[in-house]
């Protein structure tokens, strides 16, 4: 980690910190330095990842308001303040057709994705206001600026991105950044799922992509940290794709798709 700016001394909350592009956050910060609580719906897996990293666990359904509040109150309670945000809960979707996609999906996923990273970064701007500082990261995803199969997810994602613009307006002149990171495809224990049920193909997943290959969780936790950062400090209002190159490379299809490399 030497030339990166330390998080020593610093309290750093990651929500779906129990697991996949969250947890491999929650390690990022420990490795520099971070006080780290890990907050997830999960209790179970988010006390293995604050045990293993010498942080603190916290359960919350990022759904319910209530519950939202009552973590962000305790996280700032028990380690005295808070002074970064990842929210990278979040749930995947299958590629449904649209008279396949039931409303109750549907309204679960925006209840998780959209509402819930909304009200996190609600909590935790609250509290950074009152202290004049802050650094907030949200995970979203290059669905948001690109058509899938995804009627639910995709339009929540692209809403998640819209959002960080409105509260990076709303909360800069009160210190606080607030930036977004798009993820491409990440190999973590939910898209496994996707591709274990035929609903993801990993040879596709990785040959569209400009440098051919998924992502690894510690891509996306690295730039989270570099948001968090000092290094970011002039950076707000932004949405950085982390995604192999794909959302560029997608428009390569009717040329055969990215050159390989001359022999
Ligand atoms: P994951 O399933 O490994 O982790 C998600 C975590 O969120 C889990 O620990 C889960 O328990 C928690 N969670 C789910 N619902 C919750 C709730 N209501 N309240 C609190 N916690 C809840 O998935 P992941 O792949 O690491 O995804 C993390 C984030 O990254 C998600 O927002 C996802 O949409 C986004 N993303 C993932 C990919 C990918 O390819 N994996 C790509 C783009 C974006």
């Amino acid at each position: 980690m030497e030339g990166r700016h330390s998080f020593s001394g610093s309290v750093m909350a990651v929500t779906g910190g129990a697991s996949g592009i969250g947890a491999a956050c929650c390690r990022h910060l420990a490795a520099r330095g971070a006080n780290v609580a890990v907050l997830d719906i999960d209790e179970e897996n988010a006390g293995k990842v604050a045990q293993e990293i010498g942080g603190t666990s916290f359960t919350l359904d990022v759904s319910s308001e209530t519950s939202v509040q009552k973590a962000v109150s305790a996280v700032s309670t028990s380690m005295g303040r808070i002074d970064g945000a990842i929210t990278s809960a979040g749930i995947i979707q299958s590629p449904l057709r649209p008279d396949e996609l039931s409303m109750d999906t549907y309204d679960r996923i925006y209840a998780v994705n959209q509402r819930g990273t909304y009200l996190c970064l609600r909590e935790f701007g609250a509290h950074m206001l009152g202290r004049g500082s802050g650094s907030l990261v949200a995970i979203s995803s290059i669905t948001a600026s690109r058509g899938t199969p995804l009627h639910a997810y995709g339009p929540g994602k692209a809403a998640i991105t819209n959002m960080v613009w409105g509260l990076a307006g709303e909360w800069g002149r009160g210190g606080i950044r607030v930036n977004a990171i798009e993820p491409g495809y990440t190999l973590t224990a939910a898209l496994q799922e996707q591709i274990d049920k035929g609903q993801r193909d990993p040879s596709r997943l990785a040959e569209y992509s400009a440098l051919g290959r998924m992502l690894e969780t510690d891509e996306i936790a690295s730039v989270a940290g570099f948001l968090l950062s000092g290094d970011a400090s002039g950076v707000t209002g932004t949405s950085i794709p982390v995604d192999a190159g794909l959302l560029q490379t997608l428009s390569w299809a009717p040329y055969g798709g990215a050159r390989p490399p001359r022999d």
